[in-house]
């Protein structure tokens, strides 16, 4: 784990497995993304953690690096916020869901009676990415505790009322 390149022994194997070459950008960038799975980043993203330790590191070479990862089958691009593109570290095919609370993505595992079927009329089925959408249960904890079961709105009158009732008996 010391030294410049980090996991290298690691990462080197899983991309030599694939036919790549362990250059040291690809080296930091699986490795990188492979230390935040949880995450699942933009190219910016990872070009602004990786920066200072690669003062030569420059956006396209994060995007040719990505775009070799991709190929390989190392790394998953998936567009769940219909605004950008994040990368992921693939362990293996997976599913994601995304937090319209906080905007976490989370890798979820659901078996997908399509993903056993290899060709579908004719057509040889290769990635299946699903994407859903709702309330992680972190969001979901910090809601219940925040408003109890009634909603947003009442619960503000309800905590306005309480106040004031506090003032008027203190
Ligand atoms: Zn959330
Ligand atoms: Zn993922």
């Amino acid at each position: 784990m010391i030294g410049i390149i980090p996991n290298s022994r690691e990462m080197r194997k899983l991309l030599t497995g694939k036919g790549l070459k362990p250059t040291y950008q690809r080296l930091m960038i699986i490795d990188y993304l492979s230390k935040h799975k949880e995450n699942h980043l933009t190219a910016e993203m990872i070009y602004n953690a990786l920066t200072d330790k690669m003062p030569m590191l420059s956006m396209t070479t994060v995007y040719n690096t990505l775009g070799s990862l991709l190929n390989a089958g190392l790394v998953s691009a998936i567009t769940i916020t219909g605004t950008e593109i994040r990368y992921g570290f693939i362990t293996k095919p997976h599913h994601h869901f995304l937090c319209r609370g906080c905007g976490s993505i989370i890798d979820i595992s659901v078996t997908c009676p399509v993903a056993e079927r290899k060709v579908i009329d004719g057509n040889r089925v290769e990635e299946i990415h699903g994407y859903f959408k709702g309330l992680c249960k972190k969001c979901l904890r910090k809601r219940r505790k925040q408003k109890g079961p009634s909603s947003c709105l009442n619960s503000i009158r309800r905590n306005k009322h309480e106040r004031a009732s506090r003032k008027s008996t203190g």
